[in-house]
């Protein structure tokens, strides 16, 4: 059996019950295989495969606390320090009550590849709670963070790990976490990102993952013949990512036409108003129920069915930004039969394989999360050298900085499928130039 399904099998068997890993990790092996069987024997040897797909550290506590009515609840704690070669771990807080072990391994382990394609000295981590902030007063949530970090300070530094948000880890969360873990050890540090601007936040980094999905996609469209401007896109989700790839599709002469959230989905045939939709999921952090009540032709359709779901909007280009395996080959059948010619990740892992194989042999380009959802982490990267440097740059600074970093990452993507004989595979490309530079410090540092 060859070395790369040896560790594929033997990732099943040692991680039970852990269906998004699994997935995560075949991806990411699959696309590797070339690379390994070139060095087969030297991997085996070093066990670079199973180093790779084996968490450095888990960290997994309880996390008690008190309700408004003076009850006592208790939620799982995570964290998950998955692989520190090139640089302290990072990356975000998940607080969403279908968050598991598993969950939180397979974000780590696709964090790896992500920070290693942004070019910046980031290892891969992350981190959550089955804990969920939605319907819960103000207090509640600064009780649950509070009580979170009292475990998580002693794992964390500025230097050795910083967490963000993910979903359901907003500024607010990020403001409680911060303040607990500088009253615990009297640092000031940067050690979360995502902090509020009054107190070592970066410009930009609120905007950064949407945007950077559009900066990617316009480098993706420019190179393959295309042009941005004058597209009809549909986003899913109406969270921090797809808000500011909606404002970015505006601001570049496109026009989404849906959003969506847990409970069903919008189109809005006169094109999504992102003010609108701060107004109601932001601010009164409401259901996009009362979008439509202010807008005269969007219409609220309840629930997701494959094939059914906001992806049957005609549409040139398709940007799942809410959750994991929210797009499935049922709706790719619909995107490609309506004319879809670009679909680009701003989730994590939003696709399921059998649709992402659907849209690969239908010539639509398909840009994975891992490279094209990198600009939070990469400007999570730039509030780090903020703090470190005590100073903070202006938001068209860390904006160009986004953006020559998303456009770095596509061509590194592209050259890299390319250089294998696998031009447009951005899949492909993705894994590998993510997975390069991580062998190699990891070759170089011996067998840690
Ligand atoms: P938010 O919590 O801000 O928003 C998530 C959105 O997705 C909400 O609209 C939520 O609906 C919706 N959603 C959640 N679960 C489901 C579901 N099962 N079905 C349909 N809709 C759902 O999160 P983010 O925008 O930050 O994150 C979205 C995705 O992007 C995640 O996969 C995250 O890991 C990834 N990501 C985020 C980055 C960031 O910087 N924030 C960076 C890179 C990736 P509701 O309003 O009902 O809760």
């Amino acid at each position: 059996m060859s070395y790369v399904d040896e560790v594929l099998q033997d990732v099943i068997a040692r991680n039970p019950a852990q269906p998004e890993f699994h997935q995560a990790v075949e991806e990411v092996l699959e696309s590797l295989r070339v690379v390994i069987e070139k060095n087969e024997a030297a991997y085996r040897r070093d066990a670079l495969l199973e180093r790779l797909v084996t968490p450095e550290r888990i960290i997994i506590f309880r996390v008690p606390w008190v309700d408004d009515k003076g009850q006592v609840h208790v939620n799982n704690g995570y964290r998950v320090q998955f692989n520190g070669a090139i640089g302290p771990y990072k990356g975000g807080l998940r607080f969403q009550p279908d968050v598991t072990l598993g969950a939180i391994k397979f974000l780590g382990f696709e964090q790896t590849f992500k920070n290693s394609l942004t070019g910046l000295p980031m290892g891969g981590g992350k981190g959550g709670s089955d804990f969920d902030p939605k319907g819960k007063s103000d207090r509640e949530v600064m009780a649950f963070c509070q009580s979170y970090m009292t475990e998580l300070y002693r794992h964390i530094g500025a230097d050795t790990d910083v967490p963000a948000g993910d979903k359901g880890v907003g500024a607010r969360e990020v403001g409680y976490l911060f303040g607990q873990y500088k009253r615990i050890r009297n640092v000031y540090e940067g050690v979360l990102t995502g902090k509020g601007l009054s107190y070592g936040g970066s410009l930009a980094r609120t905007e950064a993952t949407g945007f950077g999905l559009l900066y990617f996609v316009e480098e993706m469209l420019k190179c393959n013949g295309h042009d941005l401007a004058g597209k009809t896109a549909v986003v899913s989700g109406s969270g921090n990512v797809a808000t500011y790839a909606m404002k970015k599709l505006w601001e570049l002469g496109a026009k989404p036409v849906t959003c969506g959230e847990r409970t069903g989905w919008v189109y809005d045939p006169d094109g999504i108003d992102v003010d609108t939709l701060i107004q109601v999921k932001q601010v009164r952090r409401a259901s996009l129920t009362e979008y439509v009540a202010q807008r005269p032709n969007a219409v609220y359709h309840e629930g997701h069915e494959k094939g059914k779901d906001l992806w049957s909007i005609p549409c040139d280009i398709a940007l799942p930004c809410a959750t994991e395996n929210e797009l499935f080959l049922e709706d790719a059948q619909v995107l490609v039969a309506n004319g879809c010619i670009a679909v680009a990740e701003g989730a994590n892992m939003p696709t399921t394989p059998d649709a992402t194989a659907y849209f690969q042999s239908h010539g639509v380009l398909f840009a994975p999360g891992k490279a094209s959802n990198a600009g939070g982490v990469a400007t999570s990267g730039l509030e780090m050298t903020q703090n470190s440097e005590r100073v903070s740059w202006t938001f068209e600074e860390v904006d160009a900085k986004l953006k020559s970093i998303m456009v770095n990452i596509f061509h590194n993507v592209d050259d890299t499928a390319r250089e294998y004989g696998m031009e447009g595979n951005y899949v492909f490309g993705a894994n590998v130039a993510g997975f390069k530079k991580v062998a190699a410090a990891m070759q170089a540092q011996g067998i840690v």
